[in-house]
């Protein structure tokens, strides 16, 4: 009965099944194409697409930099060569300060600044959480916003790289690409907070530090160390009510840079007020490291600098490597558990055992 009433072919039946059709691929084919094609990319590829200014190969070269692949290290370590004789042509300068001091912000405003004025403005990060947790402290926000649709500027963030070291190498070898992209100002923004900032004033030519009047007695947060590394000091978010305690921290710091010995570079640091907000004492920031850069290329500091850094990633290597070679070999495997109990126990010295391990592993070598 019911059969005569539900008409499964009556075209005006809900019920009625329509001829399937063929399911679209959801996928574009081209842009299949693409990506195949893009697999396919080699060295040649990447270099031209670099030196020809082409973002989006840039960040896939710093993709194969940042792989642990043994394939894709293999090629990245290829293109970086090629580009190496391209790179160089920039300014490299390094930014830290503690979280929330204004890093951001301060890049955003002087990178917006530089682009408006021809500039190429690259923005890396040194992220030290990235080697204990993963995480980032630097990337977690949403950052620069403006420059980041900049097609002027190219920002991208800390490689996360299992060891400072790494991440260290990692940016290192960033820069090289950036720079044979025709990056003419690279930005190296580091937390404030440990080694990072040491590891990024081992890459760059000019190092500022970011300071908030509000600390109270200023001068006990920051490690002595770091304002010693600092080519300019800047007390950020100096506007309106601040500008005033802002000044008295700068001639707090002035005085207090006065105490250290002068800096091989022939430079004396400088210090600033700035505003990210208002836009205050960023042109004057610029105008510093010009200066400073006039200085050091006319008295050879800045060669002598660049090639010190260099020897320094010769000697950095050669160190990490035989240490990692060692700890890898048979012989610490078997041995160094039993000399670490031994130490304990004061049955042996430490650098006789220390002695006895290296003879044994290069003895292993010869076998
Ligand atoms: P970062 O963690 O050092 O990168 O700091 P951010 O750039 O993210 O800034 C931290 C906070 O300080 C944000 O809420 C900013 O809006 C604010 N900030 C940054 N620059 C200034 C400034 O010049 N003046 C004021 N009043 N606030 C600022």
């Amino acid at each position: 009965m019911y059969d005569q009433v539900i008409d499964k072919n009556n075209p005006n039946s809900a019920l009625k099944v329509t001829q399937g059709a063929e399911n679209k691929r959801d996928v574009n084919e081209n842009f299949l194409k693409i990506v195949k094609k893009a697999k396919e990319l080699s060295v040649d590829d990447y270099v031209e697409g670099i030196l020809s200014g082409n973002r989006t190969l840039l960040a896939r070269a710093i993709t194969l930099v940042e792989s642990h692949l043994y394939k894709h290290q293999e090629m990245a370590q290829q293109v970086i060569e090629k580009c190496l004789k391209h790179a160089g042509n920039s300014i490299r300068l390094g930014i830290t300060g503690v979280p929330g001091v204004g890093k951001s912000s301060v890049i955003e405003v002087l990178g917006k600044m530089l682009t408006s004025q021809g500039h190429k403005v690259a923005v890396l990060a040194i992220d030290p959480s990235s080697e204990r947790s993963g995480g980032s402290i630097l990337g977690d926000k949403t950052r620069m916003e403006l420059l980041s649709c900049d097609e002027n500027a190219f920002i991208r963030p800390s490689p996360s790289a299992g060891s400072l070291g790494g991440v260290a190498r990692k940016t290192r070898e960033i820069i090289i690409l950036c720079e044979a992209a025709g990056f003419d100002v690279v930005i190296i923004e580091t937390v404030g907070v440990g080694q990072s900032e040491v590891l990024a004033h081992s890459m760059v030519d000019f190092f500022l530090l970011l300071q908030l009047a509000n600390a109270g007695d200023e001068l006990q947060g920051i490690k002595r160390g770091i304002m010693e590394m600092a080519d300019a000091i800047a007390i950020n978010k100096a506007e309106g009510k601040e500008k005033e305690r802002s000044e008295l921290a700068a001639s707090h710091y002035r005085n207090a840079l006065h105490l250290f010995p002068p800096q091989e570079s022939g430079w004396q640091p400088k210090v600033f007020t700035c505003s990210a907000y208002s836009k205050m004492g960023i042109d004057a920031i610029w105008q510093t490291i010009l200066d400073y850069v006039a200085l050091t290329k006319k008295n050879g500091f800045f060669y002598k600098n660049r090639n010190e850094q260099n020897l320094r990633i010769l000697s950095e290597t050669i160190q990490q490597t035989l240490l990692e070679k060692f700890y890898n070999s048979e012989v610490a495997k078997q041995k160094l558990d039993i000399a670490k109990d031994d130490i304990l126990d004061n049955k042996v010295s430490a650098y006789i055992i220390a002695q006895k391990l290296i003879d044994e592993y290069f003895q292993s070598l010869e076998k």
